[in-house]
Order: structure tokens, then sequence, then C-alpha cells
């Protein structure tokens, strides 16, 4: 294939990604804008594979790598549950970091292309600023990946003076920085790197370590961000425009949607790329909630969502795992089709990744004109007859909104204790990913209904058709 054959190739690639991106922005398109993203990946393969820079034997150790790479993430990809996508997501983001350092040291030492005075100076940092963001995102993906799956918990690590040594590990890695562009000796060049890139792990590991749970969400999309400018490093130091235009979108997209979630969670966009996310001071426990709670059973529950006139249902992550969200669209099918109005409302950081609810929903083939965003919704609970949480916990808790001493304090929550019945159904009294009690199962108009959500949604729906 010819250099040009292989430009046009990367062009309709790009193409074929920001429709992709385009696509993924709703789920009735999301589908499509998959396809087109593997349309892209798969046309920007075989135009590196046959492109002019890659040799025969090359071709074969990329074919090796392919089927190698391939059939692991095709293993992987199988075997995941989609409570754990959110994990797996993570555990990707390193392994971009990951390739950032290594294809950094292999440049480094690459002495094939000697380069001279200003290119050789923009290569080293191209190299050192590619090493930097990868090892970044390599620590800081494992951690997330940790916290994610529980192996790490949830409280945030508040070492004492963590902002001095977050600053001074920024000031040597600067100080370096300019040192080893300038550097002529490839050996202290190579201890430069090494230095830089220790504190660049352990910085990854210290800003995501001092995350508190409900907080994570925004690091998560932070880190989809940094792997993006990570890939795009890589394509500086690799000369690869697909890989450096490629890495700008995943970077940009990342950012906004970090900005988006900032917003959600009501959080300051320019702490979290700082890396000095949160308050300094260490993290209350909140006030412990007081009165009683009032149980229920499932066909009690159908009572109620038989008589009432509107009904909003709030998933959260307990539905993913209870893998209850045909079920819920079998009760929303029966309830419409008695005349009562059903709508579901949907905080952004529901579930364990963004867009999580919005997924399972329309996997289950729910209208999208019912399922709304928490601003669509949030103002429509006082006149709302009941508000049926499933397996949500963090994003209906009040706490968050009367309670300044609570770690979720500042967050904006779905107000469901503002309709006129709620009902929680979860498996017992434990806290949700914050790790934070909750007020909204001790209100007098709320009643919990304790099971597995699949179970006890069954049960519903067995009593509703009865
Ligand atoms: P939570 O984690 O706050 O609560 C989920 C609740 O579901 C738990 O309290 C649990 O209670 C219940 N549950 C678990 N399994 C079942 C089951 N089989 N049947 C019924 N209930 C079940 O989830 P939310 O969706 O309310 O909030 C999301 C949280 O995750 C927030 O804190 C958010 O910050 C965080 N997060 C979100 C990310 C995102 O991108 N969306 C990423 C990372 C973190 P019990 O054990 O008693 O059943």
């Amino acid at each position: 294939m010819t250099e040009s054959l292989a430009t046009v190739a990367y062009l309709g690639a790009a193409i074929l990604f920001i429709l992709s991106l385009g696509g993924l922005s709703h789920p009735e398109t999301a589908r499509r804008g998959n396809l087109l993203g593997m349309l892209g990946m798969g046309l920007a393969v075989l135009a590196t594979i046959f492109g002019p820079r890659v040799s025969q034997s090359g071709v074969v150790a990329i074919v090796i790598a392919l089927v190698l790479g391939g059939g692991i993430g095709l293993y992987a990809a199988k075997r995941v549950k989609m409570t754990q996508m959110p994990e797996l997501v993570a555990l990707m983001h390193s392994l971009v970091g990951l390739a950032a350092c290594l294809v950094g040291f292999a440049s480094y030492v690459d002495t094939s292309h000697p380069l001279q005075g200003a290119e050789k100076a923009i290569h080293a940092a191209e190299i050192y600023i590619g090493i930097l963001i990868g090892a970044v995102t390599f620590s800081g993906s494992l951690v997330a990946f940790g916290k994610l799956n529980g192996r790490i918990g949830g409280k945030p690590l508040l070492l004492p003076g963590r902002h001095l040594l977050n600053l001074l590990g920024l000031v040597v890695v600067v100080v370096l920085g300019c040192w080893f562009v300038q550097s002529a000796s490839l050996g202290l060049g190579m201890l430069a790197l090494l230095v830089m890139t220790a504190i660049a792990l352990l910085f990854g590991l210290h800003m995501v370590m001092a995350i508190g749970g409900a907080d994570m969400p925004v690091v998560v999309s932070m880190l989809n961000s940094y792997s993006g400018w990570a890939a795009a490093a890589t394509g500086f130091m690799l000369g690869n425009d697909l890989l450096i235009v490629t890495g700008a979108l995943v970077g940009s997209s990342g950012a906004i949607l970090s900005y988006i979630m900032c917003q959600a969670m009501n959080r300051s966009f320019i702490s979290v790329i700082a890396g000095g996310f949160g308050s300094g001071a260490p993290v209350a426990a909140g006030q412990a909630p007081q009165g009683e709670v009032v149980a229920i059973s499932a066909a009690e529950t159908a009572e109620m969502l038989r008589e009432a006139k509107r009904v909003v249902i709030v998933p959260g992550y307990g539905m993913a795992v209870a893998q209850a969200q045909h079920t819920v669209n079998e009760i929303t099918r029966t309830l419409r089709e008695r005349g009562v109005e059903v709508r579901f409302a949907i905080h952004p950081v529901a579930g364990r990744m963004p867009g999580h609810m919005n997924v399972l929903l329309a996997e289950a083939k729910l209208p999208y004109d019912i399922v709304l965003e928490m601003d669509e919704i949030n103002d429509d609970f006082p006149d709302t007859d009941v508000a049926m949480v499933i397996g949500a916990n963090d994003i209906v808790n009040p706490a968050a909104q009367d309670d300044p001493s609570s770690p979720i304090a500042g967050m904006p929550v779905l107000k469901v204790w503002k309709a006129r019945q709620s009902i929680v159904m979860k498996r017992s009294m434990a806290t949700g990913y914050a790790g934070v009690d909750n007020p909204l199962f001790y209100k007098d108009n709320n009643r919990m209904l304790f099971g597995d959500a699949k179970q006890m949604l069954d049960e519903v729906l067995a009593t509703l058709k009865s």
C-alpha cells in the first residue's frame, strides 16, 4: 500500500471514529456508533499492517500480536459480566497507559534514526511527556480497577501534606524534564526517565487512592481522558497521525464527560484534573439516621403500584446486579396498559459507569421517551404517587442535601422522598458504594422491600397480573 493510500485510509478511519462518537451519544444510535467504530478500527489496522512503514517480517510479528491480544480480549469480553464492565474498562485504560510507557522507552533506546538539534529535543519531549501521562494512567487505572471491583476499600487515603507531596513531585518532574530534553548522555537520560516514571506511577496511585467512594465516577471518566492523551502521545512518538487524532478524540471526549460528571456531582473540574480532588479535611462519617424502618411485601408493593396514577422508577446499581431490567420492562408495560403513567429517573452516576442504567433499560427495550435525566424529572416527585427505587442507594440519599458533614454533601440526588410514597427495593440495610447511611429508609412515607431485586420484581409482576 502506498503512503498516500494509507493516508486516505487513515482519514476514512478518523471520520468513522467521529461518526462513531456521534452515534454513541444516544442509546437509539449507540449500536450503529459501535459498528462504525469497529469499521474504523478495522480500516486503521489494515492500513497500518499493509502500509509503507511495516516490513514483511513486521507483518508476521503484528499478526501474531493481533491473534494473541485479540484472543485474550475476546475471551475477556465473553466472560465478563455486565456488572464487571466498569472494572474491565479501567483495566483497558491501564493497558493504554502501559503501552505509552513501553513505546516511550523503546523509542528512547532506538538509535536507528539519529536525530539532531531541535528535532532531537522535540522527540525527547514527546518521549518524556508520553511516558509521564502513560505512567499516571497506568497506576491510576489499576487503583480504579481495584476500587471498582471492591479489592481496594472505598475510603479515601488522605496522606498528611498530600498537596505538598504532589507539588514537590510536579517540580521534580518539570526540572528533570528540562534537563532530559537537553541531555546528550543515553545512560543519564535513562536514569531521568526512570525517576520520572517512578514519580508518575506514585502520583497516579496517590491521586486515585485519595478519592472517596461517591467521587469515583469523575475519576473513571478522567482516566478515560488520560488514556486518550496517552494514546495521542504514543502517536507523536511513533509519528502516526491516526493515533494522534484518535487519542485526541478519546482525550477530549473523556474530558468533556469528566466536566459533565463534575457538574452532576457538584465538584470542581480544576481540582479533579489537578489530582487534588475533594477537601483536604478528613471525611466525616455523617450523622447516623434515626427513626423506624417499615418493611413491606412484594404483594403490598404491587397493590400500591396498581392504585397509583403516576409512578417514577429509579434504577440503581442493584438493578444491574440482579439483572432485573427485563422484569422492570414487563412491570412497566403491565402498569401502562392499566393507565398508570410510568417514567424513569436516571441519575448521572447511577450504577458503576456513565450511562449504565440507560444501557440496561435500552437492552430491555424500554421506550426512550419515558426515560428521563435527573434534571428533567427531579421537580416532578411531589406530583408522584409512588417512587420505586430499585437497587439504588447513594443517588437517592437525602443526606447529600441535608447533612453538610456527610461525605456526599453537595452531590445532587433524586428527591424520591418528596413523592407521596417511596419504596426502596434492596436486600438489606447495607450502605451503597459511598459507604454512607441513608436517612431515606427511615422516612415516614418510605417502605422497604427487602430481597433480591429480580426475585422481588418477579413477585410484584405475578401479583399485578393475577
Ligand atoms: P449504590 O452502590 O449506592 O447502591 C446500590 C444498592 O443496591 C446497594 O445499597 C445494595 O444494597 C443494592 N443491591 C445490590 N445488589 C442488589 C440486588 N441483587 N438486589 C437488590 N438490591 C441490590 O448504587 P447507586 O446506583 O445508587 O449509586 C452509584 C454509586 O456508585 C455512587 O456512589 C457513584 O458515585 C458510584 N460510582 C458510579 C460510577 C458511574 O460512573 N456511574 C463509577 C464508580 C462509582 P443491598 O446490599 O442491601 O442489597
